[in-house]
Parts: structure tokens; C-alpha cells; sequence
């Protein structure tokens, strides 16, 4: 299908597209892919720390990790890919936004529907009892204020399961969608590879936006490898 069509699909169904969102998303927005390596840590492989037994077994390395990623993300600010989704949900086009993305970069654009699948940076807590904490209180490694305990971040790690509620809502929103829209993942691992073959069975239109093909490129009824911003802002000229 062309553009114009699919433009017309998200318009035609009003709060029955859902958006997909990987790590092309905020690429944009100057962060590195989780898997590419920069600078401090190019010889370190992120599959061995960003692990629950990292966690446990090699807190200090884990923390030193993690300290880095969150001082990249707070240089990080939504771009214009992100604006434009969170204008589509004002405007009534999107469902919600499902996202691997753990940079909470769509809540700053302003998007309210959010399913992190994969958690966020922003939500640290308590390792031991679970209370919330706040980044600054990880970085300065401050102890729980009420057991003492260290800190994590609240993304989901290497051999952690995904948070049920949310993970059960985007098979819901998956289910109901007329227009599932993926950005800026290679669609590897699940449930990212499930999702959109979820809509798609259930009828819905299923456009895929990613540099690099991927497995599910067979069943999109659009597929581009253009950059994630300038393809929104052709289908956003188009409503
Ligand atoms: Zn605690």
C-alpha cells in the first residue's frame, strides 16, 4: 500500500492505531543502540552486565554500567518522531505506544498511553524491599531509606520476565488495533515478533518503518527503511 493509503488508515480509524517502538526510535535523539558499544564500555559486552546476576554477583561493575547509561539518557531529549506520536494520541489517531525503549522518552514528548515493555530508567528502586528511589540516589549509591538495601534501575533485565500488566495490555491493544504501526525495531526477539503478528492475524494493516529488514517484512503491508522522524512527518502531512 502507499503512504496515502496508510495515512488514511490511521485517520479513517480513529484511537485504533498502535505504535511499536525499538531503539531506532530515539537513535534520533542521540542514544546509542543498547547492543552498540561506545566509549568507556566498547570492550565490555552489555548481555553480560545489564543481567540479574551481574546484579547480584558483581554489584559494582553493574552499578558503574548503569550510571553511564543514565547519564546518556539524561543528555537525551525527545525528537520529533516522539512529538509527532504524542500530537497523533491529542488528536485522537493512536491507540497507545508499546515500546522497548527504557528512556522514557515518549512520556516527555507529552504520550499519556505507555506500555514499557522492557521498564524504564527513571523507576529505580530498592533491590531488597522494592521502594522507589531516585536516580541521583543510585548514582551516590544511597542506601534504601527504609531497609538499607542497594538500588537498581526499574528496566528489565537479562533473565527477568517482563512486567505482566503491561505486557498483557499490548497483547489487548495488539488484538484491537486496525493499524499497527512498528518503528525502529528489528522485530529480534519476543514479544516485539509477536505483536504485530498478533494485529496482523486479527485484521489489522501492519507498516513497518526500520533501517534494517526484519523477519516480518513478508507480512507488512508497508515497509520502509527511511529515517523514523522524516517518515512521520510524510504520513503527519498526510491526515
Ligand atoms: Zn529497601
Amino acid at each position: 500500500m502507499t503512504e496515502r493509503e496508510l495515512a488514511g488508515a490511521i485517520r479513517t480509524n480513529p484511537g485504533a492505531s498502535v505504535v511499536f517502538t525499538g531503539a531506532g526510535m530515539s537513535t534520533d535523539s542521540g542514544l546509542p543502540d543498547f547492543r552498540s558499544k561506545d566509549g568507556l564500555w566498547k570492550n565490555v559486552d552489555p548481555m553480560e552486565l545489564a543481567t540479574a546476576s551481574a546484579m547480584r554477583g558483581d554489584y559494582d561493575r553493574f552499578h558503574a554500567f548503569y550510571s553511564h547509561r543514565f547519564e546518556q539518557m539524561r543528555d537525551a531529549h525527545p525528537n520529533d518522531g516522539h512529538r509527532i506520536l504524542s500530537d497523533w494520541e491529542r488528536r485522537g489517531f493512536v491507540d497507545c505506544i508499546v515500546t522497548q525503549n527504557v528512556d522514557g522518552l515518549h512520556a516527555a514528548a507529552g504520550s499519556k498511553k505507555i506500555y514499557e515493555l522492557h521498564g524504564s530508567v527513571g523507576a529505580v528502586r530498592c533491590m531488597t524491599c522494592g521502594l522507589p528511589a531516585t536516580q541521583d540516589d543510585f548514582i551516590a549509591r544511597t542506601p534504601c531509606a527504609s531497609c538499607g538495601g542497594r538500588l537498581r534501575p526499574g528496566v528489565v533485565l537479562f533473565g527477568e520476565g517482563l512486567p505482566e500488566d503491561d505486557l498483557s495490555a499490548s497483547w489487548d491493544a495488539a488484538e484491537n488495533a486496525q493499524v499497527f504501526l512498528v518503528l525502529g525495531s528489528s522485530l529480534q526477539v519476543s514479544p516485539a515478533n509477536q505483536l504485530p503478528q498478533i494485529a496482523k492475524r486479527a485484521g489489522a494493516l501492519l507498516a513497518i518503518c526500520n533501517r534494517d529488514a526484519t523477519p516480518l517484512d513478508h507480512i507488512a503491508d508497508y515497509r520502509t527503511g527511511d529515517g523514523i522522524a522524516d517518515f512521520l512527518k510524510r504520513l503527519d502531512a498526510l491526515l
